[in-house]
């Protein structure tokens, strides 16, 4: 990489919405410069840490393209643009097929429809992270490799800090590389740095009032520069509020082998949860992502415990790949069993009396079947069943909000272009992946997925650049 070079498309972020984006520029004929920030072989993001499944709201990617649109405006509650919806049910599917092209190999990870679409070799049903060698690492080594094969640069250790701008038209990036600052020019800039999740403050200032109270479930390093270079040249911001995380045991802030996985989610969508007063504030049937949003505004974002039964512990704890039981206890993870809802509370620091009329209106409510009407906050039964808590032993283990990646960002139209609040595009600018916004979150922190997102922006706003520059080009007489 020279300094000051020029070339057609500077990329901010080798992750995989960057990495997609660059080689499918270059193989249009069009010179791609990568600046990645990470200065190591392996640098981390969440793509090399990736579980890898492609999938559309947990639906199979290659399923009809209506019917994968209609899942993600319902999952989004009307949220997500229909032009976005749009895309991601038409594209999805040809991100698998380039993706095999570039060589790499998928597989199916379980009979679970969601699990269809994996990249291998998968990481290992196993607790914490594991990542060597695997899907998402070997994903960035195969794409880096076919990068360098196409004539295109990856600059490592560049972090991305403002755009350069000629008029109202994106022209470049000014990087901070070795304690210098360098200017790279080009005909337009991707944005794919990979949300705001590792800045604390942007964090405090639209997730939660304690961000350092919730566990970083992913590599950290989107922080958001991108949405910061973006909206100083006018781009609209959406969705900021919303992110994409599981519920993970309170031990994991301090205990490697209990994120990214074990996850909580199906002790929580199966059980109850509690505030630090012992009552339930958030409808856990709406799943484990809303309920970690949930806890993350939590006045104490630490304050809150999953309770369930030993009936909950014995089937719900067991389902996934890695699951709560056994892993949970053999990790180390805070975890309290009691023959009495008493002496659960007197373990967990819960006031006896809150806890145990929770509880009574609770299986009371589910022994009526009137978990909407007669429960607060209600509870939806649509994707999990409500189980009483009624069989002791009795369980409670204190939980956090991983997070795993930001729903909100740049706002963008169906081709990656950025948009500014009047709705017309930044010229030049495009953003790819976890820096996006308006694809996902809402009322009901509709989850689309990451990878989809991710490599669908990146193709579209390659070939949308393409497509402009061959337009611009002269004609020969
Ligand atoms: C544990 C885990 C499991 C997951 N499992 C799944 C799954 O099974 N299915 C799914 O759909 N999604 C999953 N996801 C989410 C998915 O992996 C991500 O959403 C996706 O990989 C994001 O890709 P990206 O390229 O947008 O961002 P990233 O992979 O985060 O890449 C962004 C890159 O930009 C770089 N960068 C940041 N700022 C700058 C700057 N200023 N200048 C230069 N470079 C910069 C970063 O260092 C990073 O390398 C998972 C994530 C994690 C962590």
């Amino acid at each position: 990489m020279n300094e000051g070079t020029q070339c057609d498309v500077v990329i901010v972020g080798g992750g995989m919405a960057g990495m997609i984006a660059a080689n499918r520029a270059a193989q249009l004929d069009l010179r791609p410069l990568v600046l990645e920030q990470g200065a190591d072989a392996k640098y981390p993001c969440n793509s090399r840490y990736t579980g890898g499944t492609f999938h559309i709201c947990l639906r199979e990617i290659t399923l009809d393209e209506a019917t994968l649109r209609q899942k993600i405006l319902d999952s989004t509650a009307g949220f997500v643009k229909p032009e976005l919806a749009d895309v991601v049910a038409r594209e999805g599917r040809r991100v698998i097929r380039w993706l095999q092209d570039e060589g790499m190999k998928f597989m199916r990870a379980s009979a679970s429809e969601y699990h269809k679409w994996v990249l291998a070799p998968p990481g290992r049903s196993r607790p914490g992270l594991d990542w060597e060698g695997r899907c998402g690492d070997v994903l960035l080594n195969t794409l880096e490799r076919r990068l360098g094969e196409r004539g295109g640069d990856l600059a490592r250790g560049a972090r991305a800090r403002s755009l350069i701008m000629d008029g109202t038209r994106c022209v470049g990036v000014i990087a901070e590389r070795n304690g210098k600052e360098t200017s790279f020019h080009a005909r337009a800039v991707f944005i794919a740095d990979g949300g705001f999740q590792g800045d604390a403050a942007l964090v405090g200032r639209y997730i939660s009032r304690h961000p350092e109270r919730l566990k970083q479930r992913g590599a950290g390093t989107g922080r958001g520069d991108g949405m910061k270079m973006a909206s100083a040249v006018g781009a609209a911001l959406v969705g900021m509020d919303r992110f994409y995380g599981h519920t993970l045991s309170s031990d994991a802030l301090t205990n490697d082998n209990l994120w990214p996985y074990p996850y909580l989610d199906s002790l929580v969508t199966a059980g109850i949860v509690v505030d630090g007063a012992g009552r339930r504030f958030v409808d856990e049937g709406r799943g484990g992502v809303y309920v970690a949003n949930a806890v993350a505004r939590l006045d104490d974002p630490l304050s809150a415990r999953v309770v369930f039964d030993a009936a909950i512990w014995e089937k719900a704890g067991r389902n996934g790949l890695i699951p709560p039981n056994p892993h949970l206890e053999r990790e180390g993870a805070t975890f309290h069993r009691a023959a009495s809802l008493d002496a659960l509370a007197a373990a967990t620091r819960l006031p006896a009396e809150a806890l145990r009329r929770t509880i009574a209106e609770y299986n009371d409510a589910v022994a009526a079947k009137r978990l909407q009407d007669g429960l607060t906050p209600p509870r939806q039964t649509a994707r999990f069943e409500a189980c009483p808590v009624a069989t002791a032993p009795f369980f409670a283990v204190p939980m956090c909000a991983g997070i795993t990646y930001t729903m909100g960002g740049i706002s963008v139209n169906a081709n990656a272009q950025v948009l500014r609040a009047d709705g017309g595009s930044i010229e030049g600018l495009y953003a790819l992946g976890a820096a996006t916004g308006g694809l996902e979150g809402g009322p009901e922190v509709g989850y689309v997925g990451g990878l989809a997102k991710g490599g669908v922006t990146a193709l579209v706003a390659a070939e949308h650049l393409a497509e402009t520059i061959q337009r611009l080009r002269p004609k020969r007489g």
